[in-house]
C-alpha cells in the first residue's frame, strides 16, 4: 500500500566545508515515499525498515557468497529439494536469478522458538529494493517492493576556484550535483570555460532511505554567477508545463541544443562561405560545423523533431535529417552507423542517441559534419540565437510566481542566517 507521511525537513546549509543545521529554520515538507509497505495506520506489531513483523522473530543477516544461486539459499534453511524446486519455479515470475549477485545482502526472519521457522526471506536487490519470499499465510506470497525515501531540500554554495567539480566535491557534495547544474545551465554557460570568481547557490534534494543517504533528488533552484553575469533557474511543473525558468518565467533551456555531443568537442572546422576544401581542393561554402570527435562517439539530436531521411547518401555518406519544427532542420553526416530504431519518420526527442561518429562518404577522417537549416537556409550553429523552449504560459504566471518566491526565500534564507545568531557548525564528511 502506499502511504505518506509527514517529515520534518532540516534545512541543511552547505557554505565553504562547513555545514550549519540552525534550529529555527526546521520547516515541514510533505514527502511522497516511492512506494511503501509499511503500514502506519495499523501500527500494533513492531516493524523493521522493511515492514516486516519483528516480534518474537529472529532475524538471520546473511551476504550472497560467491556462486551462490537462490537454490543453496534455500537449502541453508532446511527446505527439501521439492519444495525449493517449486519456490524458484513461483519466484521466477519476481526474481530474475540472473541478478543475484554475491555481496547482495538477504536476510531470514525464523521464528524465535526451537522450531526456527523461516516465516520470510527478504533479498536486497540494492540499497532500495527488495524481494520478499513469505510463508506467513498459508500459501507462499512472493512480491517486489520498495522502501520509502524521504528527502531533505538543502541549500548549497560556493565559489569557483579550478573547476566546478572540483570546488563541488571539496564541499563534500557530489560530482551528480555539478552535473545537474552544468546541464540546467547549458545554454547559458560553458562549464568548461568558468573562472576562478564565478560562484553559485544552489538548493536541491538530498534523498534518504531510513537514516541513510541515498542520493541527489531534484534540483529546485539555483543562481549562476558567471563573468560578472547572475543567470537563476527555478524549477516549476504544473501540468503540461515542466522544466526550469528564469525570474520572468522564461524558459532557460532551448529547443535545440548548441552541439549534437553529450560533452564538447574540437570543431575542427567551422561554418564558412568560402571555405579552401582539402578533396576537393577548391573554395567552397562550408555550410556546417565539423567536429573531430572519436569514431563511435554517440551522436545527440538537438531538438525533438521528426526523422526525415536515415540513409546512405553519396559524399555524405551516412547521414541523419530531422525537423525540429517549420523554421529549423539539422543534418548530421558521415556516421558509422545509425543508433537501433532510427528510420524516417520516428519521431526523436532531444538528446536522444541517433547515430555514431564515422568517416562513410567524402571524408578525410573520423568526424561529424552538423548543419543547422533556418528557413531552408543553413546557419552557423554556433553563433545563431538559439530558439527558447516554451514559457510559462501567462496563465500560470501567478502560479509560477509564488513557486519562484518561494524557492528564493529558501535559497537566500542561508545567508541571512549565517550573518545573524551563530550557526552550529559541523564537520563535512
Ligand atoms: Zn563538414
Amino acid at each position: 500500500m502506499r502511504t505518506s507521511f509527514f517529515a520534518g525537513v532540516l534545512l541543511t546549509f552547505l557554505m565553504w566545508g562547513c555545514i550549519s543545521e540552525p534550529e529555527d529554520n526546521t520547516a515541514e515538507q510533505q514527502v511522497e515515499p516511492v512506494s511503501a509497505t509499511v503500514d502506519t495506520v495499523n501500527s500494533a506489531p513492531t516493524v523493521d525498515e522493511f515492514g516486516i513483523p519483528v516480534d518474537s522473530v529472529e532475524i538471520q543477516k546473511h551476504i550472497v557468497k560467491r556462486n551462490e544461486s537462490l537454490y543453496l539459499i534455500l537449502d541453508k534453511f532446511d527446505f527439501s529439494p521439492q519444495e525449493i524446486h517449486s519456490i524458484t519455479q513461483e519466484a521466477s515470475n519476481v526474481i530474475d536469478f540472473n541478478q543475484i549477485k554475491p555481496g547482495q545482502k538477504y536476510r531470514a526472519y525464523v521464528s524465535a522458538d526451537s522450531a526456527k521457522d523461516v516465516s520470510q526471506i527478504l533479498l536486497q536487490s540494492n540499497p532500495l529494493e527488495y524481494v520478499v519470499l513469505d510463508w506467513q499465510q498459508d500459501s507462499l506470497q512472493i512480491y517486489k517492493a520498495a522502501r520509502p525515501l524521504s528527502s531533505k531540500t538543502v541549500a548549497a554554495s560556493g565559489k569557483i576556484e579550478n573547476s566546478l567539480y572540483q570546488t563541488i566535491s571539496s564541499q563534500g557534495a557530489s560530482q551528480l550535483l555539478a552535473n545537474r547544474m552544468a546541464n540546467i545551465f547549458a545554454w547559458q554557460i560553458n562549464f568548461f570555460g568558468l573562472r576562478p570568481g564565478d560562484s553559485f547557490e544552489v538548493l536541491y534534494d538530498k534523498q534518504f532511505i531510513g537514516d541513510d543517504y541515498y542520493g541527489i533528488g531534484d534540483v529546485k533552484a539555483a543562481e549562476f554567477t558567471h563573468r560578472g553575469e547572475t543567470y537563476q533557474a527555478y524549477k516549476f511543473s504544473h501540468g503540461e508545463v515542466e522544466g526550469y525558468f528564469n525570474e520572468e518565467g522564461e524558459s532557460v533551456q532551448k529547443a535545440l541544443l548548441q552541439a549534437p555531443f553529450k560533452f564538447s568537442q574540437r570543431v575542427s572546422s567551422n561554418f564558412s562561405r568560402s571555405r579552401y576544401h582539402p578533396i576537393l581542393k577548391r573554395r567552397v561554402p562550408h555550410t556546417g560545423v565539423d567536429y573531430a570527435a572519436r569514431p563511435g562517439t554517440p551522436v545527440l539530436a538537438v531538438g525533438d523533431g521528426t526523422v526525415t531521411q536515415a540513409g546512405y547518401k553519396g559524399a555524405s555518406g551516412n547521414m541523419v535529417r530531422i525537423r525540429h519544427n517549420s523554421t529549423y532542420r539539422t543534418a548530421y553526416l558521415h556516421l558509422r552507423g545509425f543508433a537501433s530504431g532510427i528510420k524516417r519518420g520516428v519521431t526523436v526527442e532531444q538528446g536522444q542517441v541517433i547515430g555514431y561518429v564515422g568517416s562513410t562518404g567524402r571524408s578525410t577522417g573520423p568526424h561529424l559534419h552538423y548543419s543547422l537549416y533556418k528557413n531552408d537556409r543553413p546557419v552557423n550553429s554556433r553563433t545563431v540565437d538559439l530558439p527558447s523552449s516554451e514559457a510559462v504560459p501567462d496563465s500560470l504566471m501567478d502560479v509560477f510566481a509564488e513557486v519562484r518566491d518561494s524557492l528564493n526565500r529558501q535559497l537566500k534564507t542561508k545567508i541571512d542566517t549565517t550573518q545573524g545568531g551563530g550557526p552550529v557548525i559541523t564537520q563535512v564528511k
